[in-house]
């Protein structure tokens, strides 16, 4: 299977804090990968430098072959990474569609409508609440909705931070199904999560990032517990 993100070196720091030392992981074609890890270990921080929006940072990022690491933000975007950053982050007082046309930049407005009833096609629930505004959805309706955003731009890689946070284990269940269905249509999944059971079941591998190193690298349903305790108590 072909490479879709290989990260080498990757160091990132803010000011005087070194927060990512020499990460290296690769996303393959097909692929979930989790990255699981105590607080603070650098799990947001490595989706912010790759996304481009932590300046201070070095080493080699490529996305489908192309060198990234250097980019800005909207570059990174246009190349074909969508990151979902933390918390809902949906505009409340827009409606689900609002919503999504938000992620259709640079497309006609009648390519945009193609996409959004793509996403309704894939994702029937967001379709039944299209008119509803984001701020009055359930907090799974909304991650949906954000991952939905971030699929719009047909992007190669998507990247999630903590999908499953705030989150009733029913509204886990359907993000699990949101995010299968999503890899069917040929996106790879970059996510961070502290719930690493839902990590194990979802990821095709696993990373474990203790304090801005990757310490384990591990298939997804073989992730012993042990080690996961030894590194994450
Ligand atoms: P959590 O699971 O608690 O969200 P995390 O693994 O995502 O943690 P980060 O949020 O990436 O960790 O933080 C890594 C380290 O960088 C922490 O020590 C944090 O205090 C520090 N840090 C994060 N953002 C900044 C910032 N803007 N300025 C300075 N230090 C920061």
């Amino acid at each position: 299977m072909s490479d879709v993100l290989v990260v080498k070196g990757l160091n990132a720091r803010y000011g005087q804090v070194h927060v990512l030392d020499d990460v290296a992981l690769s996303v393959r074609a097909g692929e979930v990968v989790a990255v699981v890890g105590p607080n603070g270990a650098g799990k947001t921080t490595l989706l912010r430098t790759l996304s481009g929006l932590v300046r201070e940072r070095s080493g080699s990022v490529q996305l489908n072959g192309a060198e990234i690491g250097s980019l800005r933000p909207h570059r990174i975007a246009r190349a074909g990474l969508a990151h979902v950053p933390e918390g809902r982050g949906t505009l409340a007082s827009l409606t689900v569609e609002e919503n999504l046309l938000l992620g259709a930049q640079g497309r006609s407005p009648k390519q945009a409508a193609a996409r959004v009833a793509e996403m309704y096609d894939a994702f029937p629930v967001l379709g039944r609440l299209r008119g509803n505004r984001a701020g009055l959805l359930s907090g799974g309706e909304q991650q949906m909705l954000v991952v939905a955003r971030g699929l719009m731009g047909e992007p190669k890689l998507l990247a999630i931070d903590e999908p499953s946070m705030g989150l009733a284990p029913i509204m886990i269940r359907d993000l699990i199904e949101m995010l299968r269905t999503a890899v069917a249509t040929g996106v790879a999944v970059l996510l961070v999560e502290q719930n690493t059971a839902l990590a194990a079941e979802l990821a095709d591998r696993v990373y474990v990032l203790v304090r801005g190193t990757v310490r384990a690298e591990r298939a997804g349903g073989e992730l012993p517990t042990d080690l996961l305790a030894d590194y994450l108590v």
